[in-house]
């Protein structure tokens, strides 16, 4: 026993259980999958690693062969798990499908086969030699064919590893991954100058570099997981705000293709018996046209549909996902049921513009869409005609019947209102026994017929209250407005005029129509 392989020894122990002790870890808080790739990864180096311990501490050529095809066992998946890791965790793939993963698995598995099957073709190793330096034991190997198969694949993808992160750290913006890739990169850099080494020195001095460098990427990416805990806390938080989000949530890859997608979101489309799948947009929703049209829009839009016999409405945002300027479709469609608030805002919408005793429109909504018809009257050179009726001696019936009896009179009054005009015409309560009403394409003559009809409507009709008869009438001022009357600019001229009417109408002996 010398100094240099108890020491080598003790580093590869530490580096050993490190690598186990992360690797059931990141298996054991794996929910992405980078995490589990990250496990398997480390898994991978462990085993590479126990390999190479047992190497400098055999005894005879045998042993360390038999240890050499152990290492084998880890060693040709510790590149490509590497870049998987670097793929998932840069979200340049959303996960690894099982053609990709065949694509990039398949020389790692035939270099597996290859080098346990080596005693019968000699593709990977032509002859075994064991050499002492520095009093430990050491393999050389002459090398075979596939051998250079395995390590340029090997180095082409810890170089596509070192590129993704680099790519992910000049473009990512948000500070904590920003600094995330870059220990990445570096920590992906040192195994690659551990092959450069082995290609270029090991016949000379037999020591593998690889396996003295992989602890230290492995210590640094440790202190990354634990300095900025990046797998935990910040992932966690956002995936369970995705996945337990009350709004539905699709994220759109490019090709419009579905990447991912919440629970909520889930439930939506299964409420149309849609399921969603990893396939283009187009292909899940080509039995809905409409929501098709809405999911490849990038604007926020709104829907609407029958769930359990009720129309709900929907609101469907497009958030886009990444640079503005960079031309893919990537894009996160949020689902949100906006029945409920529809329903409370009609609510205070009615609330705010229908006077509770009459059920018409009250005087603020009245004048404003009063406005709206005469500005539509004025421009399209329509006539329109604004009735305006005051309840005839009303203090009286208060002072004789009540105030609650007035209140009917009212609630009757409207009711003769809303059957005897058009569904166009407009009819508000004024004030409190007064009421007006817009008429649209009515001439004075037109308007003045109305009112008397409706006149003796009320005149003719008698108000029950109790045990008590009410008999009511009410006097009308009717104006107009058409090519004549220019001066009418605005609801307030028109309004005004009918008012001068009705004051007529008072003045003529009340129950009659003026204009
Ligand atoms: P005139 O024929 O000249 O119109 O006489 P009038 O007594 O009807 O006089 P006026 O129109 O000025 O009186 C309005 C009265 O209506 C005053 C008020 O006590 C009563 N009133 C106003 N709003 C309400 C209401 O919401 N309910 C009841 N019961 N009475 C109201
Ligand atoms: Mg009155
Ligand atoms: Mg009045």
């Amino acid at each position: 026993m010398n100094a240099a392989k108890i020491l080598l020894s003790l580093y590869l122990v530490f580096a050993i259980i490190l690598a186990q002790f992360s690797s059931a870890y990141f298996f054991s808080k794996g929910k992405a999958s980078y995490r589990k790739a990250f496990s398997a990864l480390v898994f991978c180096i462990s085993i590479y690693l126990f390999g190479y311990l047992m190497i400098i501490n055999s005894n005879n050529l045998q042993e360390m062969i038999f240890w050499n095809r152990v290492q084998y066992l880890g060693l040709p998946f510790i590149s490509v798990l590497w870049l998987t890791v670097a793929l998932l965790y840069t979200r340049t793939i959303y996960s690894l499908k099982p053609r990709m993963a065949l694509l990039l698995f398949a020389v790692p598995i035939l270099t597996l086969l290859i080098r346990h099957t080596n005693s019968w073709h000699h593709l990977f190793y032509t002859t075994w030699e064991a050499r002492q330096y520095y009093g430990y034991s050491s393999l050389y190997m002459g090398r075979g064919f596939w051998y250079y198969i395995n390590i340029s694949y090997t180095i082409l993808c810890l170089l596509l590893t070192v590129i993704t992160y680099f790519i992910g750290y000049l473009r990512n913006k948000a500070g904590y991954s920003k600094s995330h890739f870059l220990i990445f990169f570096f920590a992906s850099l040192l195994p690659l100058i551990g092959i450069a080494l082995i290609l270029l020195f090991f016949g000379e001095r037999s020591i593998d570099y690889s396996a003295l460098i992989m602890p230290v990427s492995l210590l640094i990416i440790s202190y990354g997981i634990l300095r900025h805990d990046f797998l935990e806390m910040r992932t966690l938080a956002r995936e369970a705000i995705f996945e337990d989000n009350s709004a539905g949530m699709v994220v759109l890859g490019p090709g419009k293709r579905i990447v991912d997608y919440n629970r909520a979101a889930e439930q939506f489309f299964a409420t149309m018996h849609i399921e969603l799948s990893n396939n283009p947009i187009e292909r899940v929703l080509k039995r809905e046209p409409k929501l098709l049209e809405i999911f490849q829009s990038e604007s926020d839009r709104e829907f609407s549909m029958m769930v359990d016999g009720e129309e709900r409405f929907f609101e469907i945002d497009a958030v886009p996902l990444g640079d503005l300027q960079d031309e893919s479709e990537r894009m996160l469609k949020s689902i949100r049921d906006v029945t409920e608030e529809k329903k409370l805002q009609d609510k205070l919408r009615f609330l705010a513009t229908t006077d509770s005793l009459s059920g018409l429109y009250n005087r603020a909504e009245f004048m404003h869409l009063a406005k709206k018809e005469l500005v539509s009257a004025q421009s399209n050179d329509e006539e329109l005609a604004l009735l305006i009726m005051d309840l005839d001696n009303f203090k009286t019936i208060n002072d004789t019947f009540g105030h609650a009896a007035g209140d009917e009179v009212i609630r009757e009054i409207s009711s003769i209102i809303k059957s005897s005009f058009r569904k166009t015409d407009i009819a508000g309560r004024i004030g409190g026994e007064e009421f007006a009403v817009v008429l649209k394409n009515a001439s004075l003559e037109d308007a003045k017929k109305v009112a008397e009809k409706f006149r003796d409507t009320v005149a003719q009709r008698k108000v029950i209250y109790g045990d008590q008869e009410i008999g009511i009438t009410a006097s009308i001022g009717v104006a107009a407005m058409d090519g004549n009357t220019d001066d009418i600019n605005d609801v307030e001229d028109i309004l005004k005029r009918a008012d001068a009417a009705l004051y007529r109408a008072k003045a003529m002996g009340r129950n009659c129509v003026a204009t």
